[in-house]
Order: structure tokens, then sequence, then C-alpha cells
């Protein structure tokens, strides 16, 4: 049976044959399409490096309709992240590129090694900025927020803590 999942897709290292990072999250969003029926393609945002990475990265998402497992997806994913030439244990560093899983149709799905939705997809811009703009209406976590609301939530400014001095 064809499920439909959301993907990210992050970059930021060139790769020999591809280049810049921009055009390795194309050619992997193509590469994608052999996985199933890519329905729909965000556009390549830039954000700024996080965690241990030093360059800046290159941010997409994408819709999936296929017939793999969700286990299978994740399998598929990381082969294609090796194919792309990033090597194990490279993670928050500077990587050719990364695939995740952020949702699928059928709601929760928790084994090891994979949690659906992304355990962090509610934290990162860098994810709900390009999700939004193909997949805004799409409801997710505990919550069943949508990721529009998901995002407003994020980029709201926060309240100062009571007593917070002035700057
Ligand atoms: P990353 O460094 O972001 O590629 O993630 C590393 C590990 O997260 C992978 O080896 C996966 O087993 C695990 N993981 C757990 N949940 C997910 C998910 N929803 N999508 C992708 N990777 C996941």
């Amino acid at each position: 049976m064809s499920s439909t999942y959301l993907i990210a897709v992050g970059s930021n290292r060139r790769h020999h044959r591809f280049g810049a990072p921009e055009a390795v999250v194309r050619a992997a969003m193509e590469e994608c399409a052999s996985l199933g029926t890519v329905t729909a393609r965000s556009p390549v945002i830039a954000t700024p490096a996080m965690g241990a990475a030093q360059r800046r990265f290159a941010n997409a998402a994408l819709v999936l309709d296929s017939d793999l497992s969700p286990t299978a997806l994740l399998a598929a994913c990381k082969r294609t992240e090796r194919e792309f030439g990033r090597r194990p244990g490279q993670r928050w560093g500077d990587r050719v590129l990364d695939l995740d899983i952020i949702l699928w149709s059928g709601g929760r799905w928790a084994s090891p090694g994979l949690t659906i939705p992304h355990a962090a997809f509610a934290q990162r811009r860098f994810v709900l900025t390009p999700a939004c703009t193909i997949a805004a209406s799409w409801r997710a976590g505990a919550t069943g927020l949508t990721l529009a609301h998901h995002q407003a939530r994020l980029t709201r400014p926060r309240p100062l803590p009571r007593g917070a001095p002035f700057a």
C-alpha cells in the first residue's frame, strides 16, 4: 500500500560532481524520485551553520508517495547519503547530504533507529520553512497542529521573562 512521506533534505558541503550544496540538494531530490513519486518539491533555502557545522546549509523538503515501509525508506535514505559521499558518524558536522523522514501518512512510527514524526522537526526552522511551502496544512505531532502552526510557534517573538532587565 502506498504511503505519503515528508522528507527533509540538507547539505553544507560541495560534491565532487554536483558542486555547491544547493546543487547537491537538487540532485538528491532527483534521486528521491527513484523511491516513489515526488508530488511536491520546495524551493532550496540557505540556512546558517549550526552545531558543529562550519558552513551554511542548503535545505529543502519534498513530498513522496512510496510503497516503501518507513524502515525500508530510511534504509534507502541512508544508502543515498552514502552514495553522495557521506561518511558514517558525521552527525551535526559538515555533511554532503542529510535526508530525514519528517512525517508520514500513517501518523506515528517508533522502532530502533527510526522515530516519525522526526523528534526535532518542530524546533527546526530549516525543516519547517521549506516544508510549509509544500505541506503547510499537514497536521503533525502530539498536538495535531498543522506545520504552518508549528512554524508560527517557532518564529513568533517570545515574551521576556518576568523581571528581565532592559538591555
Ligand atoms: P542524522 O544525523 O540526522 O542523519 O540522523 C542519524 C540517525 O537518526 C539515523 O541513523 C537514523 O537511524 C536516526 N533517525 C531516527 N529517526 C529518524 C527519522 N525520522 N529520519 C531519519 N533518521 C532518523
